[in-house]
């Protein structure tokens, strides 16, 4: 396991969030985030002049909610959903998901173990607390991407997801980067699921930094154990870019 190096001056840093800069919950909303990530995170933005963005699956409002009060760049819902450094978020276009939803609701009536979570333009199955019905979750989600035009399944830790198939964590990262104050700099990207290797292979084709947090295959070349490790290294971080002695109340990325 090869320890990532530490970022320089002309880095820009991009985290997933789930299971990479927080542990996974049982489920999505009971995740807690230790107050050391977003002090740490505030510290390498200002010094990395805001080029600091967390890409997820969760919906660019929540990752606000999690991180309060610090506001930082949002790829959300694998990237339906975008907030630039300018502020703006944008969403992609997406069509009508009830009949979808309908087909998702009928499952989880019969199995309450499982849990739909709807998000702006995207459905998230996740069966974590009933791992023995993945097969007819699977089933179920195959045929709700029938119902409707346009969205693709995507598999994560414990959940299958119904997302728009242009929405991809790796065209965040280089939208992102199309952009100033990432523009420019060299990509460095966190993530723990095969999801994030999409990113992982943005970062990489563009002469970045790959980081797999966790067990699992990955193209990352970097490997940092689990999200207590990515902390230490954040911290560490923060000193090697000499940002500790910032006053994090007045970050705005
Ligand atoms: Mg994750």
């Amino acid at each position: 396991m090869q320890e990532p190096p530490l970022p320089d001056r002309g880095s820009a840093l991009f985290f997933d969030f789930d299971g990479t800069l927080t542990d996974i919950a049982a489920n999505p909303g009971a995740v807690c985030v230790e107050p050391a990530v977003p002090q740490c995170l505030a510290l390498l933005a200002r010094a990395l002049a805001g080029a600091v963005a967390v890409i997820s699956g969760r919906p660019v409002a929540e990752i606000d909610a999690q991180l309060e009060p610090l506001r930082l760049p949002v790829a959300g819902v694998h990237g339906a959903e975008r907030r630039g450094a300018d502020g703006f978020l944008r969403r992609m276009a997406t069509p009508e998901l009830d009949p979808a939803r309908r087909l998702i609701e009928a499952l989880v009536a019969r199995h309450p173990a499982l849990l739909l979570e709807v998000k702006p333009g995207a459905l998230a199955l996740h069966f974590r607390q009933a791992e023995g019905l993945e097969d007819q979750c699977l089933a179920t989600m195959a045929e709700a991407q029938r119902r409707v035009e346009g969205m693709a399944l995507l598999c994560g830790k414990k959940v299958i997801e119904l997302k728009p198939r242009r929405a991809s964590k790796g065209q965040a990262v280089r939208t992102f980067l199309d952009e100033p104050p990432f523009r420019s700099r060299r990509p460095w990207v966190f993530g723990d699921d095969v999801t994030d290797e999409v990113a992982f292979e943005a970062a990489l084709g563009l002469g970045g930094v790959a980081v797999k947090v966790g067990a699992g295959q990955s193209l990352a070349p970097y490997r940092l154990a689990d999200p207590a490790a990515l902390h230490e290294w954040l911290q560490r971080a923060v000193l090697a870019l000499g940002a500790e002695s910032e006053p994090v109340r007045e970050v705005r990325a």
